[in-house]
């Protein structure tokens, strides 16, 4: 059967990673958390004191820096490794949360990126979710989805989403983070936050994962069977 590439993109805590996973698993397909790959990077930089907006650094980092992802048979998903350490509890955290943006910002962080998300593409069979997968890291994706939700809703979920983690959940705090990375994703220079031309606009404010999946799983076998 032929596979194809499905980005999912958006402003943050719309439930992009959620359906992206309900997705591949359903079709079998590869899922990529485009932005844990951001955040493990902005986490780096974090721990080691370095600064993203001095070229010696983020050069530096870059050198050292090496991403995988490792399937956790607990969870049922990927982790992301960074040089080999399993960082996926530190780069959920508010403090990462706050600087991530600022550090997807970067034209070099930005190439290197995108240059790891096209790796090993060959075969299909892959749901990236991000910001910019379906205008640069896929423009040639089959199906490009751009997921939109009520912006207190999107706090709401991720105030939920906090809690279920076990970590500290503030709304204010939260609204005024989702406010700032979305701000700072539309608007900079390299690679803003837009929708693709191509895209098909999804708002799942009022719907329940089962039935955005059973819309996003309809539209993905049409292109698949076409
Ligand atoms: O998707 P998530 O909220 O984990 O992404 C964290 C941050 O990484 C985003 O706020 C955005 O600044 C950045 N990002 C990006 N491009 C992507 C994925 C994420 O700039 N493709």
């Amino acid at each position: 059967m032929k596979k194809i590439i499905i980005t999912i993109d958006g402003y943050s805590s719309c439930g992009k990673s959620t359906l992206a996973k309900q997705v591949a698993k359903e079709l079998n397909y590869v899922f990529v958390d485009s932005g844990a790959m951001y955040r493990a990077i902005a986490y780096y930089f974090i721990k080691n004191n370095l600064n993203w907006e001095n070229p010696a650094d983020v050069a530096s980092a870059l050198s050292n820096i090496s991403l995988e992802f490792e399937y956790n048979h607990e969870k049922g998903t990927s982790d992301i490794l960074m040089n080999g350490e399993n960082v996926e509890s530190h780069i959920r955290e508010m403090y990462v949360n706050d600087k991530v943006s600022e550090v997807a910002a970067i034209k070099e962080i930005r190439e290197f990126t995108v240059a790891e998300q096209q790796k090993g593409t060959i075969n299909k069979g892959i749901v990236m979710d991000g910001r910019d997968i379906g205008t640069v890291v896929f423009p040639n994706a089959e199906l490009k989805i751009f997921l939109t939700a009520d912006p207190e809703e999107r706090v709401e979920r991720r105030y939920n989403q906090l809690l279920s983690f076990g970590k500290e959940a503030v709304r204010d705090e939260i609204r005024k983070n989702l406010e700032k990375r979305d701000y700072i994703d539309t608007h900079r220079e390299v690679s803003p936050l837009r929708k693709a031309d191509d895209a098909v606009i999804l708002d799942n404010t009022d719907l329940t994962t089962q039935e955005q999946l059973e819309i996003v799983l309809g539209w993905a076998n049409e292109k698949i069977n076409s």
